[in-house]
């Protein structure tokens, strides 16, 4: 199928807590067109987190599941197009009949139809059509159906009925699962040194992060080089807007006790008082997701602690962000301290 790239597929999306929720549901919609709560499947996310790859993931495994079942991909400035061809030939009732004939329809970016009246009032009716008929409909925004603007209320309302799941920024495990399967996939070469040293400078989007692949290969080629960390590192700070500063697990201590108002050395020390317990932690965690240090080496610094101690410290305080939205805005004040 033309519309659809055989790249998108599910096996080459990495699963990781930032799209868990949006990829499971996709699955589901995948196996079960039209039989899901999920319908429509609304996928939402910032520029290169994987709406488009989900989207033509589930055309993928339709066709592949039900060969006989219509499946269309289109963007929605595409549809813009082909509806304002349609009524400028006079053809807008065979427009929509197409529409409504098909199984699956993946519409990806719905915020293009903003302001477009005409457009929305067609979609609506193919809309209705197709989810009255239990055929399945996935659509793809860079927001969540609360904040599209210039969009008429009755569609916003229809976005909302089924599923609104979002795609968040990859954590750092799954910027390094994902540069390992793309260099799995490439063939090429990369060390895993280079592959953290990616992973932990291009931290909030999956395109930038290919792009830094691609970027090291061509600057490979054209040196006739292997790719070595100099190779990378230059690739990759060159790529970053900010000059690059190496975080260090000191920084990253001195940063948490200035959020906290704690003393570096009680930090460090052996007490088990609720709050210095968990600004340790936070220490911790931050250590793993923003330098290189390995667990035993972030434990000798902050107070002398096991590196299964610190491991349990970075569990605890990923599975208290997701618990405690309260708690998540701190991390994020304190990672963008320590990142200035
Ligand atoms: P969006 O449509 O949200 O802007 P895309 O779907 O175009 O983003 O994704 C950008 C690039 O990143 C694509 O090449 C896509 O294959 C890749 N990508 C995004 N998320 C993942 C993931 N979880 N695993 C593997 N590749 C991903
Ligand atoms: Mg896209």
């Amino acid at each position: 199928d033309p519309q659809l790239n055989p790249e998108y597929t599910f096996d080459n999306f990495i699963e990781g807590d930032c799209n868990r929720l949006a990829r499971s549901a996709s699955e589901a919609v995948a196996k079960n067109p039209g039989k899901t709560a999920f319908n429509p499947l609304f996928l939402y996310g910032k520029s290169g987190l994987g709406k488009t790859h989900l989207g033509q993931a589930i055309g993928i495994e339709v066709k592949k599941e039900y060969p006989e079942k219509t499946v269309l991909y289109v963007s929605a400035n595409k549809f813009t197009t082909q509806y304002t061809d349609s009524v400028a030939r006079n053809s807008a009732n065979d427009f929509m009949h197409f529409y409504q004939m098909i199984d699956v329809l993946i519409i990806d970016d719905i915020q293009e139809l903003a302001g477009k009246e005409g457009t929305q009032n067609t979609f609506f009716h193919i809309f209705n059509h197709l989810h009255q008929s239990g055929k399945q409909l996935i659509l793809t925004s860079d927001k969540p159906p609360v904040a599209l603007k210039g969009m008429k209320e009755r569609l916003l309302s229809r976005f909302k009925w089924g599923l609104p799941a979002d795609l968040q920024s990859p954590d750092f495990e799954t910027r390094v699962e994902i540069l390992k399967n793309k260099i799995y996939k490439d063939g090429i070469i990369v060390s895993d040194e280079i592959v953290r040293y990616i992973a932990s400078h291009i931290t909030d989007n999956v395109r930038e992060l290919e792009g830094a692949l691609i970027s090291l290969l061509a600057m490979s080629t054209l040196n006739k080089a292997e790719i070595t960390f100099d190779i990378a590192k230059s690739v990759v700070d060159r790529l970053v807007s900010q000059p690059h500063r190496e975080i260090t697990v000191d920084q990253i201590q001195q940063k948490v006790c200035e959020f906290y108002g704690l003393d570096i050395n009680v930090l460090q020390s052996k007490t088990r008082k609720r709050e210095i317990v968990q600004a340790r932690q936070v220490a911790m965690f931050f250590s793993k997701n923003l330098t290189n240090s390995s667990l035993s080496a972030i434990g000798a610094v902050i107070g002398r602690r096991d590196h299964a101690t610190v491991l349990h410290a970075c569990k605890a305080v990923k599975n208290l962000q997701e618990t405690n939205t309260e708690f998540k805005h701190q991390l994020k004040e304190i990672e963008s301290m320590i990142r200035q």
